[in-house]
């Protein structure tokens, strides 16, 4: 039997997921993953790489999406130690105000009907024992996780992409595809700066590069990005207490080695706002710098309110890094209008939760053509009115 050529475009997280999956649970597959650069150096390598059980991001509709994202890393990690950068700093989130609580309250049941420790403290003095520095005045409580924390994704990347050609899959760095071949609405194989490959199925996981790379089939897939911008503080004296992931509703922070990693929060953003959401060049993101004074000013207040101790601090790094998402925040995953042309894109703010959920779909959904929960969800032709002002589509 023939096998199927599969080539993936992009060596992130979400990249990398799909060609562990596809290698590791089928037989019948040739698989050539291209990256421009080197693994994981995308979006991936700005990440905080956070998974937390208890946590706003992803909505808890996707509860099995986050499990299975957390399980899988931390067989991986079992498996293979230090294969994932495992930190298990544990999670304390603050609920300010009732839907909050409401949400971090049904966060405890998931995790905890799950197998986890967690609980939700209305005694402020339990939530000190965490985190002795933070005002509570106006404060309902906080969910505690013990058990989870952050990952650094760059070395997931780059384990996912080992044990893939180990498995036979050829993962080419430094290979910037740069045209897409078809056959009328077939894709049949792309061009790259290391030379030309026949497929049978494309896969753009280009992050932040897919508002540019889907035009090459003549998709315009409304992919926006918006701005992460982190500051790594340095405290004066030591803090003297194990940092969690610490989440408001605003902002949320980990520790970086002896340091703070702060972000403003992936869910505050205003996307009518210039300053926070737009389409920009991924390639002139510098690796570090380039923030803006407002996300600064905007951290400074939180912590002012909640934390004022981290404030006596130096930064000691920053930088800014595009979340790739459409406006509802969520993937846009599975089939398009051109035969052969997968997407694995959209991850936003998301995408090392939801990376090994994208890769186990996408991989079952090209090699069986079945589909899933989490791509039933979220496929492109949610936007379909949109689509249809740019193009003829037909579903
Ligand atoms: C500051 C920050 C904090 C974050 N925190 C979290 C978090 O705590 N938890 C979480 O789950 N998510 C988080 N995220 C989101 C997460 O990091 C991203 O969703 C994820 O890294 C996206 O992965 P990706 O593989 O889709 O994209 P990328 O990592 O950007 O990978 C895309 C790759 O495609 C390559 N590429 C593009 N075009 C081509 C081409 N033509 N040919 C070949 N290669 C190409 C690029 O070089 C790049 O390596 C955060 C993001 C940021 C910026």
């Amino acid at each position: 039997m023939t096998k199927k050529r599969v080539g993936i475009v992009g060596g992130g997280i979400v990249g990398t997921s799909v060609a562990y999956h596809l290698t590791h649970y089928y037989d019948d597959v040739e698989v050539y993953l291209f990256e421009k650069n080197t693994i994981g150096s995308g979006t991936t390598a700005k990440s905080a790489g956070t998974h937390c059980l208890i946590d706003d991001s992803v909505p808890h509709d996707f509860w099995s999406v986050r499990l299975h994202g957390f399980k899988f890393y931390t067989d991986l990690e079992k498996k293979y130690p230090g294969s994932t950068g495992f930190e298990k700093t544990g999670t304390l989130l603050i609920a300010p105000y009732p839907e909050y609580e409401k949400y971090a309250l049904q966060a405890v049941d998931l995790a905890v009907a799950s197998g986890y420790q967690a609980w939700y403290w209305k005694d402020k003095e339990k939530i000190k024992e965490i985190i002795p520095d933070l005002i509570l005045d106006d404060v309902l409580g906080a969910a505690y996780c013990p058990e989870d924390g952050f990952f650094d994704p760059t070395m997931i990347s780059s384990t996912l992409a080992r044990l893939s050609r180990e498995e036979g899959a050829h993962v080419y760095i430094g290979t910037e595809v740069t045209t897409i071949n078809m056959d009328g609405n077939r894709v049949t194989g792309v061009d790259t700066n290391k030379g030309h490959f026949d497929l049978d199925v494309l896969v753009d996981a280009t992050g932040p590069w897919e508002p540019f790379f889907s035009k090459k089939v003549g998709l315009e897939v409304p992919i926006i990005h918006t701005k992460a911008e982190v500051f790594i503080l340095e405290p004066v004296e030591s803090l003297g207490y194990p940092f969690p992931v610490l989440k408001y509703p605003r902002f949320y922070a980990r520790k970086d080695k002896e340091n703070v990693f702060i972000c403003k929060a992936h869910l505050t953003m205003d996307l009518n706002n210039p300053d926070h959401a737009g389409v920009w060049d991924a390639d002139q993101l510098p690796m570090t710098g380039g923030t803006d004074p407002y996300f600064w000013d905007f951290l400074t207040e939180e912590l002012m309110q909640h934390y004022p101790r981290l404030l006596e601090s130096s930064v000691a790094n920053d930088w800014v890094g595009y979340r790739a998402e459409p406006r509802d925040y969520m993937p846009v995953l599975g089939k398009t209008p051109v035969e052969g042309y997968i997407l694995a894109i959209g991850a936003g703010g998301n995408g090392v939760i939801e990376g090994p959920t994208i890769g186990r779909d996408i991989a079952r959904l090209i090699m069986t053509g079945e589909t899933s929960y989490f791509l039933d969800k979220l496929p492109l032709s949610r936007f379909e009115k949109e689509l249809e002002k740019h193009h003829k589509v037909t579903w």
